[in-house]
Parts: structure tokens; C-alpha cells; sequence
């Protein structure tokens, strides 16, 4: 199994890395900062450097317990190579992720709900729905307000990890049944505390401080049922 280093540390730009396994045009390496997708993340994009040539990575793929990278074309096992991933879009993505997470947390910290049931990030604006029939326009407009000032208290955004036993004490840190299915079968567990306010499980990518998400707009909400609303953002500079 690669080591994932985008785990610890998402801001990982570039490494050299050796392909561990070539199949077609997919490959496996010893380590990876390319984050294969997954919690609404999207997979990175980017490319690998060896011998003066330049492949494209155009996905990624999960199968077989590996992550592999879908290039545009074929790389030979056991190549040293050096890796980038497409920076700008990942750190957008980071921003989305870290401010759907300060949303639910605001949720659950003004209305004891923030039950949101799946979300969607893209380069350009996120989704995230919620499983609160009381949720509104108007409320929805407030929890954004109460989130934005949590972006210019820049909380810090720090990764933890639990035993698999401490984690099934903390009340809420799987939000959904196949969360705490998931965790039961962990070892350790990943979670991604923003000082104060939101304390999730979670495997995707995020930045460190609040400040760096930037102002959270309301670009839609839609009462798509009484248990399903949907909340669009759009940050700054996106
Ligand atoms: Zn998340």
C-alpha cells in the first residue's frame, strides 16, 4: 500500500516517488500527494515528470486496496519519477472542503442538527445536503453569515487521529450509519478538528487556518424534500 502523504500533509505540491506497479496506463507508486477522490472530494489531476517528459496524471482509480494513477500514457514499474499535482484546483478544493465542514459546524453548534447527508465539491462551488426540515432560505443565509465569521476568527484546522475505541465514544463524529460501519473497521481514525467547532471523521483535504477559505456566499438553496434541503456556495475568488 502507497503511503498517502496528502493524509498529513495537504499542502504537498511536488515529490519524487517510484512507480511500485504499472498496469496499462495506470500506475501505483511508493507514495502518493494525489488524493484519489472520495467524501465529495474530487480526485487530483496533475502530472508525472521522468527523462525530460512530461505525462499527464488524468485521474485516479481505487481497486485492489491501491490507489492507481490513470496517466495518458504507459510508465514502466520501478521508474523514479517526480510528481506535481494541478495546485491551484487541489487548494480550491481544500477551501470547499474545510468551509462545508465549518457550515456543518455551525449547524450543529446553533440548532443541534447539521445532519448533512452527502455534499459535492467542485473547483468553482460545493454542495452539501442536510437532513433538517426546519432549514430554510432564510436560515440558510444566516448559518452562512455565522460561517463566514468563523472564517475571519481563523480557527486552526488540525488532523488527529484516534484509536478506533476512542472514536465511537465521541458523540457525532460519524454523521451518518455507514460512517460508524466505517470506523468500526478502522484501527486508527482520522479526524479533522477546527478548533472549537467541528470535530469529523474524515479522509479528505483541508487547509490549516479558517482565514484560508475565504468569504462563503449563498449561490442557491433548494427544498428538494422535508428531510433533503440543499445548500449551493461559492467562495471568493473561485
Ligand atoms: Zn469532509
Amino acid at each position: 500500500m502507497a503511503q498517502l502523504l496528502y493524509l498529513d500533509d495537504p499542502y504537498l505540491k511536488e515529490i519524487d516517488a517510484q512507480i511500485v506497479r504499472a498496469e496499462g496506463n495506470k500506475v501505483v507508486l511508493d507514495k502518493t500527494i494525489f488524493y484519489p477522490g472520495g467524501g465529495g472530494q474530487p480526485a487530483d489531476t496533475g502530472t508525472i515528470f521522468f527523462e525530460g517528459k512530461a505525462v499527464k496524471v488524468l485521474g485516479m482509480e481505487k481497486s485492489d486496496g491501491e490507489v492507481f494513477h490513470v496517466l495518458e500514457s504507459p510508465l514502466k514499474e520501478g521508474t523514479s519519477v517526480h510528481c506535481a499535482i494541478d495546485w491551484e484546483k487541489r487548494y480550491k478544493y481544500m477551501r470547499y472542503h474545510t468551509a462545508i465542514h465549518i457550515i456543518d459546524g455551525v449547524m450543529v453548534k446553533e440548532h443541534g442538527a447539521g445532519l448533512s447527508t452527502g455534499g459535492q465539491i467542485f473547483e468553482d462551488r460545493a454542495r452539501v445536503d442536510f437532513d433538517m426540515p426546519q432549514l430554510n432560505r432564510q436560515l440558510a443565509e444566516e448559518i452562512i453569515a455565522k460561517a463566514n465569521k468563523v472564517v475571519e476568527q481563523g480557527l486552526s484546522v488540525k488532523i488527529r487521529y484516534l484509536t478506533k475505541e476512542e472514536a465511537l465514544k465521541v458523540e457525532n463524529l460519524a454523521r451518518t450509519e455507514p460512517g460508524r460501519k466505517l470506523i468500526e473497521s478502522l484501527d486508527r481514525v482520522r479526524i479533522v478538528d477546527i478548533e472549537g467547532l467541528d470535530f469529523q471523521a474524515d479522509g479528505g483535504c483541508h487547509v490549516a487556518n479558517t482565514k484560508e477559505v475565504g468569504k462563503i456566499s449563498l449561490l442557491g438553496f433548494e427544498n428538494k424534500g422535508s428531510h433533503h434541503k440543499r445548500i449551493e456556495i461559492k467562495l471568493e475568488g473561485t
